[in-house]
């Protein structure tokens, strides 16, 4: 028996990263975990390796198609139990060389993008009086980084929207809670020269990067009754980095 049986899960960016590994630990905990992401090929990949998971192609940006997509696993289902906020892109550049598109892509799908899924998946969770969010938040949405303000903005922006749902749906038995990571050896921190990654692992206390499946864990533990009263809080996981 899993702790998550029967339980109906929407994963957002969850083909790779630390998206597949929240969605992965569901799977191996009882969720039927509905996988939404952009990429094609890696969700044919998901849909082989997690036996009953189902991949949705979408983009979490495009307000119609998140709709659409809630509303078919809803029909699927009759009940939506679970929404990770986990698809999140960077596109760094000092402010006065960021372009417009790049400012407005980072906002359109980590910002509008959570905005997206949760005003699309709430309707359904209020229908049952349950149900439990978390949000990927980042420790640059906390404490700023140079060549980073969209991607910190967009972070930011997060955290606020995912506490001030938190306040107006927890009155109806939907709590909201937001897993802000520090450096997690993904292909989002893959690209990092050697240089940058010796100055960021010289500032974690625990001195290595965090895995996704530790990023993971926390998220299982916040959308599980273990965490009943908690609700609107950040759970840094960083390695002890201070922000
Ligand atoms: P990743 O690039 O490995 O994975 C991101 C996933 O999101 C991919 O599967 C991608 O296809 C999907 N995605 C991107 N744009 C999308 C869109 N418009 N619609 C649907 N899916 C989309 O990145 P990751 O490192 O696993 O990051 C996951 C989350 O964790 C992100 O929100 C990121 O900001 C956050 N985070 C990561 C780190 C880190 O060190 N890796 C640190 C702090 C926060």
């Amino acid at each position: 028996m899993g702790e998550f049986d029967g339980r109906i899960a929407v994963v957002t960016g969850g083909t790779k990263g630390i998206g597949r590994a929240i969605a992965t630990l569901l799977h191996n905990s009882g969720c039927l975990v509905e996988v939404v992401d952009c990429d094609k090929q890696a969700g044919a990949l998901i849909e082989k390796e997690l036996k009953g998971c189902q991949f949705l192609p979408v983009d979490v940006s495009q307000f119609a198609q998140v709709q659409q997509v809630m509303k078919s696993i809803y029909e699927k289902h009759g009940r939506i139990d679970f929404l990770v906020n986990n698809a999140g892109i960077t596109c760094d550049r000092l402010i006065l060389r960021m372009r417009e598109e790049e400012w407005d892509k980072v906002i359109d799908v980590n910002l509008k993008g959570a905005y997206n899924c949760m005003h699309a998946c709430l309707r359904y969770m209020l229908k049952n009086n349950s149900g439990a969010i978390v949000s990927i938040a980042s420790v640059i949405g906390e404490a700023g980084n140079a060549g980073q303000a969209n991607y910190a903005a967009s972070k930011a922006g997060l955290i606020g929207l995912s506490r001030s749902v938190a306040k107006e749906m927890a009155g109806h038995g939907i709590r909201v809670n937001l897993v802000s990571p520090g450096f997690i050896s993904t292909a989002m921190t893959a690209g990092l020269d050697d240089g940058a990654r010796k100055a960021y692992l010289s500032r974690i206390p625990l001195h290595r990067e965090g895995t996704p499946e530790e990023i993971a864990s926390v998220v299982a533990f916040l959308l599980s009754e273990r965490s009943s009263y908690i609700t609107g809080q950040v759970i840094d996981v960083n390695g002890g980095l201070y922000p």
